[in-house]
């Protein structure tokens, strides 16, 4: 099937508004078409809106209906996977889109040089993740739980996750994605285990000794012997382990009150873009002392102007001197990709 104009699919995919030419009393001006159930334009309900720029009320179940109904719409995008693909294929690893509202550049294949490949898309197989892109697309508000799973792709794709306790770099001893638990309490109220079992009280006492050990050792010069050593040194020092499924919580903690700081630092966050709304989060989880406007006043300044590309833009302030490369070169490139 050749792909249809844009403007049209969007409309009768109830993803653009369309005018009333002349409204009854109590019709508005504008609505979205209803596609929900109904094969032919003419059989589909009608949903009114205030303006034209009004989100549509349905946007998520209408894409929900129509991902189960037109699979063949949708595919992952696939990338070769190797050194050459371009950075901005890369990004669209593994997700989902839609053969009719292509990405810049279009569909897997299109662009000159593109290896990138499409794979069948089943609705019973997707992700919460892999659909959180095309409700963006579509203007629909992402819940809590989807900016989590958002934002907890990014930190397994730039924290070590370490399963075993280990001192970081200020001789605080940290667990999982780079949580703090340092504080004797917190680290006795770890689900932690050992050889598979859940580890007993002793046991972990056993483990927070030792790495307390650690972490007051000193060579002769004065300087601490253990807060610089790579994480996996510290593997053999203990036996407890923190499974998977409570390292998600344990980030889960520290996602949950970056995201309530967010919203008390900017008053609109729950409607910057998306990219813009990852970087923040992403800023947020990893910065001691977490955002303020104190110690990052060009970022706050370039977000109020909305300026993106600028000199000052928020393209360029962004990069924190701690993090590596690749998690610097990925809020760059978040940034250039946010459209207010
Ligand atoms: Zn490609």
């Amino acid at each position: 099937m050749a792909r249809m104009d844009e403007q049209t699919y969007k409309i009768i995919r109830g993803m653009k508004t369309i005018q009333r030419q002349h409204p009854q009393k109590g019709e508005s001006k504008w609505y979205y078409l209803d596609p929900r159930g109904a094969t032919r334009i003419a059989d589909m309900g009608v949903i009114d809106v205030e303006s034209e720029y009004a989100p549509n009320p349905y946007a998520r179940e209408i894409l929900i209906d129509d991902m189960k109904r037109h699979e063949e719409d949708y595919y992952i995008w696939r990338t070769k996977g190797d050194e050459k693909v371009r950075a901005s294929h890369e990004e669209r690893e593994g997700k989902v889109y839609n053969r009719n509202l292509p990405p810049d550049g279009g569909n897997p294949g299109e662009e000159h040089n593109c290896r990138c490949w499409e794979e069948e898309f089943k609705f019973e197989k997707m992700k919460n993740v892999d659909m959180i892109d095309l409700l963006e697309e579509i203007g629909a508000e992402l819940s809590d739980d989807e900016l989590y799973d958002r934002m907890w792709e990014n930190i397994k794709r730039f924290e070590d996750i370490k399963t075993y306790p280990y001192l970081d770099t200020k001789g605080l001893i940290t667990i999982g994605a780079g949580a703090n638990v340092n504080n004797l309490d917190v680290f006795l109220s770890l689900n932690l285990t050992v050889n598979g079992f859940s580890a007993t009280r002793e046991q972990k006492l056993e483990a927070y000794k030792q790495l307390k050990w650690l972490s007051e050792q000193k060579d002769e010069k004065g300087m601490y012997l253990y807060y610089n050593r790579r994480a996996k040194f510290f593997e053999k020092e203990t036996n407890v382990r923190l499974p998977d499924v409570e390292i998600r919580q344990l980030a889960q903690r520290h996602m949950t009150s970056d995201l309530k700081h967010l919203r008390q630092e900017f008053e609109s966050f729950d409607e910057f873009p998306l990219p813009l709304k990852e970087i923040l989060l992403d800023i947020q989880y990893n910065v001691a002392g977490g955002l303020s406007e104190k110690k990052w006043p060009k970022l706050y300044r370039a977000i109020r102007q909305k300026d993106m590309l600028g000199k000052e833009g928020i393209a360029e302030n962004v990069n924190r001197p701690d993090v590596g490369k690749s998690r610097n070169d990925w809020a760059k490139g978040m940034a250039r990709s946010i459209r207010f």
